[in-house]
Formats: structure tokens, sequence, C-alpha cells
């Protein structure tokens, strides 16, 4: 038995849809030129597909779960479980019209035609702001329509906003956030949710691991009270004592964003020598 799981197969999300199966320790040889391939140490099967198909595949059963963005799935609304978010492939997509258009608010939009290629996140969304525009949907290069005459504005995906600029648009309404998801069908056999729950498992440690720091530092044992509560790690953080005396080593798991705070202040508390690691898998 194995588990199906699709990914996309060249584009933004290939890369690291890939590297996250293998942090989570699974091989398996890269789609250059095939449709599938079979890991050699974990049930699974791994298919290359486009990410516009990929929820239709899940919800079919062709496969059993997909690496894709929630765009994509909210877009094609199709039946399938968004089981966890994976931390990349981080987007948004916005509403843009001209950088000369004296835009105001989002009434402003009303009798715009607006060229995209999400019309139900973008229909969705007039709908809930009781504004009447005109979607016009396109498959590709949404960024140029307001310049050949095409449309008014646009509603795209944006990451750094660089393609927006260089189309001369300006990026006015965020209308969703968005990152990759993993996704499975709705209605499992046993063995291949059995194999889910296993790869779910491993991609949260994986995910934790990539949250988190491991950090070690010596510490003045006077001041050894103030740098503990500093650090909270896994559990409570652990003390050794130095071969010089009066002197630990004290080793803990830091929370990226908190990360430069604590450090500041551990500093601040007399802490030498800190080392900073990375780590590959946390369970907890
Ligand atoms: P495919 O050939 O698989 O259909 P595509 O051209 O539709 O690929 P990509 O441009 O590779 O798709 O984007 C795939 C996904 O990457 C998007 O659906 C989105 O979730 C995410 N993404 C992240 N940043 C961006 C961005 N700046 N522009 C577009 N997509 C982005
Ligand atoms: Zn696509």
């Amino acid at each position: 038995m194995v588990l199906k799981i699709a990914i996309q197969k060249a584009g933004r999300l290939h890369e690291e849809s890939v590297r996250l199966l293998r942090d989570c320790g699974i091989d398996f040889n890269n789609g250059v030129n095939k449709l599938r391939t079979e890991a050699t140490n974990f049930p699974l099967e791994v298919y290359f597909l486009r990410d516009d198909d990929i929820p239709q595949y899940v919800e079919d059963g062709v496969a059993e779960a997909g690496i894709v963005g929630e765009n994509v799935v909210l877009e094609r609304q199709r039946e399938v479980l968004v089981q966890e978010k994976l931390g990349f492939g981080r987007c948004r997509l916005s509403l843009a019209v001209s950088r000369t258009h004296p835009y105001q608010g989002l009434s402003d939009l009303s009798g715009l035609k607006i060229a995209t290629s999400y019309p139900v996140l973008v229909s969705a969304f007039l709908e809930k702001h009781q504004i009447r525009a005109e979607i016009h949907e396109i498959s590709g290069s949404v960024e140029i329509a307001p310049g050949i005459g095409l449309a008014d504005a646009i509603c795209d995906l944006v990451s750094s906003g660089s393609t927006l600029f260089m189309n001369g648009l300006k990026e006015v309404q965020t209308v969703l956030e968005s990152e990759a998801v993993l996704i499975s069908g709705k209605s499992l056999g046993a063995p291949q949710e059995a194999i889910l729950q296993k790869l779910l498992f491993r991609i949260k440690s994986v995910k934790r691991a990539r949250h988190n720091k491991y950090i070690l530092l010596n510490a003045p044992n006077d001041r050894l009270g103030q740098i503990i509560a500093l650090l909270p790690g896994m559990k409570s953080p652990t003390v050794l004592p130095l071969a010089e005396k009066g002197w630990s080593s004290v080793h803990s798991v830091v929370d990226e964003d908190d990360f430069w705070g604590i450090i500041e202040n551990l500093k601040a508390c007399g802490a030498q020598g800190i080392l900073v690691v990375p780590i590959e898998k946390m369970i907890i």
C-alpha cells in the first residue's frame, strides 16, 4: 500500500515541496521528465502535476494527497481537506490599479473592469463588499492587462510587488493571504489514512524544527536564575557545570520569532560564547 501525493511539476512550489518531503526523511528521484516516482524508504508515490490540476486529482482520488497553494484550493472549490499549512509559497492575492489612478478606497472599484485568473475569489470579495464590477478572466500575464487597455484593474498573486511596479501598477487591497498547504481526499481508505497521519507527524516535526534554534551558552553561576528565566526550552533548559569553577553551560531551544530579543537579553545578563545551531527534527 502506498499514499499517492501530487506536487507541482515545475514552478514556484516544486523545489520547496521536494525539500519538505526530503526533510521528512523520504527519498525519491525528482520529476525531471517523469510523471511519477516511488519513494524508496516510505510508502509514498509522488506525482508531478500542474498546480491547477492538483485539487481536482485529489478530489477524484487519482491522488490521495497534494501540496498546492491555498489560493488554488479556494479558487477551484474542490471537495478536499486542508490538513496543514506548510510555511512556504507565501503570497497574497491583491487588487491593483494603475499608479496614476487616484484611488481612495474600495468603492472606487465600482464599474471597473478587473482582469484576473481568480474569478471565484474576486467575485466573492466584491460581493462581500457590495461592489459591482466586471470580471474579465484571463489565464496568464494578468499584470499587462491595464497597459494594453484590456482592463482598468487587476487581481493577481503578489509576493514582493516588483512585477506590479514594473508594469506601472500599485497594490491597493489584499483579497487573500496564501501559502502552500497539504491537502487530502475526504474519504481515504484506512491504510492511506494511516500513511497520511505518519507523513503529517513528520511534516509537523520538520516545521517545528525549522521554526526553532538550539542555543548553547556559558553563564556565570550567580546569574543562572535570570538566564534560565529567559530560556523556556522544550521542558526546561539543560544546565551542565563547566570545568572552570563558577560557570555553567546552558542549552535550550528558542523560537525564531523571539530569537534576537532573547539573545540581546542573554548578553545583558552576562551570557558568553553563545552558539546557535539549526535543528533537524523536533518531536514533542
Ligand atoms: P503550473 O505550471 O504548475 O500551472 P503556475 O504558473 O500556475 O504553474 P506558479 O507561478 O509556479 O504557478 O505558482 C504556483 C503557486 O506559488 C501559486 O499558486 C501560489 O500559491 C504560489 N506563489 C508564491 N508567490 C507567488 C507569486 N509571487 N506569484 C505567483 N504565485 C506565487
Ligand atoms: Zn498553474
